[in-house]
């Protein structure tokens, strides 16, 4: 990607006009919309810019953005096999509703494949590797050929996503990561559905503000953390793909437009 194209010193001046722009987009993004930081994306990594939605109410915000601005955005799912039926409904209804289609990633081993070389349950008795195979391994997969990616995290989510930043580089997978939602609280993010009409998963309503596979998932009491429901009772609270380290982006790990 773009991330192994760092720039070249002592380029013309063209290229340094580009370079200033560049890193004053990078500024002037911590305080942009994410409609404005979505264009922004698109402009400049469209069409190997790829968003990856697991359905929640985050990505639904950042789905509707990028159908209404028509977006040339590569929008996947990593289908574990394990999402709950109500996941799988939600993602046909958008497909219908917005006649754009979300491409699911699925794991190279199915579920029997994984129990017969991991065990039953793995889930249970080794949930790092059970991500492992059915969601960052796929990510990967899915990001190769990208240069940028656009996730739906939110800064006050989790310790972890309060260290990220709008636009940063995401050395796992060797490309820029967007985060157009960082600044939302949960109120702005279901303002926004309500107020343009976009499906929703129907288990929010029954207790699950946060909603991953149906074994690692359960419902939150009134007043528990929102994400206190993922991999209840264990230490994990990220399944690895928004883990850090990215870091902020800066003009020499990242090949500005045209350079
Ligand atoms: Fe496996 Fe649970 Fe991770 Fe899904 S969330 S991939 S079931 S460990």
């Amino acid at each position: 990607m773009a991330q192994g194209a760092a720039i070249t010193n002592g380029g013309d001046g063209a290229a340094r006009d580009k370079r200033a722009s560049f890193e004053h987009a990078l500024v002037t993004l911590a305080d942009a919309s994410p409609s404005e930081i979505l264009r922004w994306a698109a402009d400049r990594y469209a069409p190997r810019l790829a968003f990856a939605t697991g359905f929640g109410p985050e990505g639904l915000v950042i789905f509707d953005l990028i159908a209404r601005h028509r977006l040339a955005v590569d929008v996947f799912t990593l289908d574990t096999g394990l999402l709950f039926p109500e996941t799988y409904a939600l993602w046909r209804r958008l497909e219908e509703k917005y006649g754009r289609g979300i491409r699911g990633v699925n794991p190279a081993l199915d579920l029997e494949e994984q129990a017969s070389r991991h065990g039953e349950k793995l889930w249970e008795t080794a949930p790092d590797r059970c991500c492992g195979i059915r969601k960052v391994d796929p990510l990967a997969q899915a990001l190769s050929g990208h240069e940028a990616w656009i996730s739906a995290i939110r800064a006050d989510q989790t310790k972890d996503r309060a260290q990220a930043s709008v636009v940063e580089t995401d050395p796992r997978y060797g490309i820029v990561k967007v985060n157009p939602l960082l600044a939302w609280s949960s109120d702005e993010v279901w303002s926004y559905l309500r107020d343009n009409d976009v499906p929703t998963n129907p288990l929010h309503q029954l207790g699950y503000p946060s909603i991953g596979c149906w074994p690692c998932t359960s419902p939150v009491s009134p007043g528990e953390d929102p994400r206190a429901g993922r991999w209840r009772g264990r230490a994990k609270t990220e399944c690895g793909l928004h883990s850090r380290p990215s870091r902020p982006v800066s003009h020499s790990s990242v090949r500005p437009e045209g350079a």
